[in-house]
């Protein structure tokens, strides 16, 4: 019997790949539900060619044309962020591929928790906004979450065998962006065009520009936190511009192990699927004689302002990672549509913590009202509306 995977955000990068990966091994997965945002064009393609029970669009006024191309399939149709949620609790799959951006994957992941599913966990905004309440969802219930994040998997997969008592510290490396080498002042003028060509991985717009701005790094710190119970002083961050290193983890004895690969996300995506256990690839396989050098360095928070938003959300808890969170999706997008500056992604973030009020326990409620004042308020600090919510 197949393993039946639900993927949301089947047409964005992770979850194309997530369905390449389960095209290669047919008998062993099967796509049983494919959700994503508003290309309707694409999902039909692969609902066309996957099969699924159900296919599902966020963007409600795409529905009509989902419904008349796949029902004559049989292929069941919903539209809207709530019939995403919804969809968790369908009996007809195990495991979900969370890789929609940003807050929108919070909701469906809580709903899949208390569904008992398998999660492989790409969003990892999912963490930021609310890793508290997550985690104390996730130790109430049967789910595994298995990340996708290639740093987290690299955590993941060199923790496997060890007693977690024993960890010193995580190091979780960085390609350090296009502007790696690049001076404060040359930074502050680059374009939405620089800042979206990253020198080691081809991603999704937004996670390529918090890659530029290393909110990306200080995400993952934050997603560590809460993906391994540790405490934020023995994460740490290390620029590695050739991504060979996927990450490693520092043990009391002094060992340090790492996990490496070439930079392809395949290989998350296949252990997390493959339930933690290995799946052949068809890729070429890393040389190491290919590399003159592996060479590593201190991230700069001078130059990299958002890096200070890792410690600063973990020190103050509370509902301040889900403002940070929400004032970067509309700083990121204001960014692409040349409304604001590419340093001024950064003061948005912080003109927002200053002005949303601080909660220091937040409930579900909380968030949801925090993410949404908070990106009222960026939205009209930058005068960029966002599309999907
Ligand atoms: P993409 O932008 O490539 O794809 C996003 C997907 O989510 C698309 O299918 C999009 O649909 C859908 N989507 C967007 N907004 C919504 C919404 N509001 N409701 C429902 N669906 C929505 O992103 P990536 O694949 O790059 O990233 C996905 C997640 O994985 C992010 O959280 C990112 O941080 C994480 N991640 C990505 C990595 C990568 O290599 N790409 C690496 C590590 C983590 P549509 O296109 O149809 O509008
Ligand atoms: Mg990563």
């Amino acid at each position: 019997m197949p393993h039946n995977i639900a993927i949301l955000g089947s047409t964005g990068s992770i979850g194309t790949q997530t369905l390449d990966v389960i095209s290669r091994f047919p008998e062993r997965f099967k796509a049983t539900v494919l959700a994503a945002g508003s290309n309707v064009e694409q999902l039909i393609e692969q609902a066309i060619r996957f099969r699924p029970s159900l296919a599902i669009i966020a963007d409600e006024s795409k529905y009509e044309r989902l419904r008349e191309a796949l029902s004559p399939l049989g292929i069941e149709t919903a539209a809207g962020s709530a019939a995403m949620a919804d969809a968790m609790e369908r009996p007809d799959f195990d495991t979900v591929v969370t890789a929609t951006v940003g807050y929108s994957g919070l909701l469906p992941t809580i709903r899949a928790i208390r569904a008992g599913k398998q999660i492989a966990l790409a969003n990892k905004e999912t963490l930021v906004v609310a890793g508290e309440l997550v985690t104390r969802l996730l130790a109430e219930s049967p789910t595994r979450v298995i990340p996708v994040d290639s740093e987290h998997s690299a955590i993941y997969q060199c923790l496997v065998g060890e007693d977690n008592s024993t960890v010193s510290k995580l190091i979780i490396t960085a390609s350090g962006g296009p502007f790696r080498t690049f001076t404060r002042e040359q930074i502050a003028d680059v374009t939405p065009a620089q800042a979206l060509h990253h020198p080691r991985w081809n991603m999704g717009a937004k996670i390529t520009i918090d890659s530029a701005t290393m909110l990306n790094k200080a995400f993952e710190i934050i997603e560590a936190r809460w993906l391994f119970d540790i405490t934020p002083d023995r994460i740490e961050a290390v620029v590695h511009p050739q991504s060979i290193v996927h990450s490693m983890v520092e043990f009391i004895d002094g060992a340090v192990k790492a996990q490496l690969g070439i930079p392809d996300m395949r290989l998350p995506i296949r252990y997390a699927l493959g339930d933690a256990t290995r799946l052949p690839s068809s890729e070429r396989p890393l040389s190491l004689s290919d590399y003159a050098q592996l060479t590593f360095e201190k991230p700069d928070p001078e130059k990299f302002p958002c890096l200070t938003l890792a410690p600063y959300a973990l020190n103050r808890g509370g509902n301040a990672a889900c403002i940070i969170n929400a004032a970067n999706e509309v700083a990121v997008r204001a960014f692409l549509e040349e409304k604001i500056s590419f340093p001024q992604i950064y003061t948005t973030i912080t003109d927002a913590l200053a002005a949303i009020p601080f909660v220091n326990t937040p409930t579900l409620d909380d968030y949801v009202a925090t993410h949404r004042a908070a990106i009222a308020f960026s939205e009209e600090k930058t005068g960029c509306k966002m599309k999907l919510r």
